[in-house]
């Protein structure tokens, strides 16, 4: 197998373009892919755009052409993530639960509080991210909705990031033990099998993801930034714990790029003392503050990479220069705005998946299926 070094040197990457292509010429199996939301506004500087460019209907269009059966979003997983960890962080303020409540989408953030802070288990968030959560939902709700066997349907990922492919083997998050995501492609891998299929990229049509799985608000874009996960879910629990309309969904306080950022918001008549970290240098500091007792936040939001999944290692490489991640951050801003909806409870299929399948946010059936578990390691 081809291997590639992680730009940070911090994972070695394992091609895996081999395999995708083989599930993909393999006519038994129906192959499904989900992609990031920070592939988008950086796909298009392999083939010369400028960074920042967002090309979500050519990715789409890209995605069709490779013969993929369904595109779908992991925005729509990135929506239903907010449903339930928006649930869980109200249930926390009202004393059921540890606080602060940190986020926990990014996986190589897990692994290193496992290993590091082994006594502060309970203060994440239990909700799978949202690559596991579209996984688990396509191997079952999709399935039965389509009428497919489970073991027929391969779902594969396209992510910013290289640790995404070591969550999706996670046994926590497998089901039964079979994974619900089988194959994690790297942005610069998806690159590389456009350009072993010819495609001319810049030229492709503009092209909508597949219904059910492919419709996302604005909320779900903002994952890919950092900062992005939790005014996401600010934006709903704002709503729900007020009844109110939250007219002004930007949260410009959240926004950013400094290493550690300070915020309040206010929802009713709480304050909300709002923690973000970016690069795991800067969520140490928040964790030992938490560690020692001193810390004062609510919530808090950790990524371990420079500006979030947008300088992931699986992108196209950046060199470690901030112009071109800050490029993709406005991009990641630009999207949101162009989209109608901005608050992931008002997706219409988010809102019937509830309707068909899970009951609501919490509910037996969605803690079976989007929650999971945390291990502590001993420490390296
Ligand atoms: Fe992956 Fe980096 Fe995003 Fe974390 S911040 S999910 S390591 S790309």
């Amino acid at each position: 197998q081809c291997v590639a070094v992680c730009p940070t040197a911090a994972l070695t990457e394992v091609n895996n373009t081999d395999r995708l292509w083989e599930h993909l010429n393999d006519p038994s199996k129906h192959v499904v892919v989900q992609v990031a939301p920070a592939v988008r506004v950086a796909i298009g500087e392999l083939f010369g755009l400028e960074p920042g460019t967002i090309t979500t209907g050519q990715m789409v269009s890209a995605l069709r052409s490779l013969g993929f059966d369904a595109v779908f979003d992991t925005d729509f997983g990135a929506d239903l993530t907010i449903m339930e960890e928006a649930s869980e962080l109200i249930e926390r303020l009202n004393g059921k639960g540890r606080l602060p409540m940190l986020t926990s989408c990014c996986p190589a953030w897990v692994k290193f509080f496992e290993h590091q802070f082994p006594d502060l288990l309970d203060i994440p968030s239990t909700c799978k991210s949202p690559q596991i959560m579209l996984g688990t939902i396509i191997k079952t709700y999709y399935a039965e909705r389509t009428g497919l066997n489970p073991a027929d349907i391969v779902v594969a990922s396209v992510m910013p990031c290289l640790a995404k492919k070591a969550e999706a083997a996670r046994p926590e998050l497998t089901k039964d033990h079979n994974n619900n995501v089988d194959i994690v492609i790297t942005t610069r891998e998806l690159g590389l099998m456009l350009k072993e299929a010819s495609v001319d990229y810049a030229a492709l049509p503009i092209s909508d993801f597949d219904p059910l799985l492919g419709e996302s608000t604005g909320a779900s874009v903002i994952f890919g930034t950092t900062g992005g996960v939790i005014e996401a879910a600010i934006r709903t629990a704002y709503e729900w714990v007020t009844s109110e309309t939250l007219e002004k969904v930007d949260f410009e306080q959240l926004r950013g790029f400094d290493g550690i950022r300070e915020a309040t918001v206010d929802i009713g008549d709480q304050t909300l003392k709002i923690g973000i970290a970016h690069g795991l240098g800067n969520a140490r500091k928040l964790l030992e503050a938490i560690r020692d007792g001193s810390s004062t936040f609510h919530a808090i939001e950790i990524m371990a990479c420079p500006g979030g999944c947008i300088g992931g290692g699986g992108q196209p490489y950046h060199h470690g220069n901030t112009d071109i991640i800050k490029k993709r951050q406005a991009a990641i801003y630009q999207e949101d705005r162009n989209k109608v909806l901005r608050k992931s409870h008002e997706n219409p299929y988010i809102q019937q998946l509830y309707r068909e399948y899970l009951g609501k946010p919490n509910s037996h059936k969605a803690h079976e299926l989007l929650h999971t578990y945390y291990i502590g390691k001993e420490k390296i």
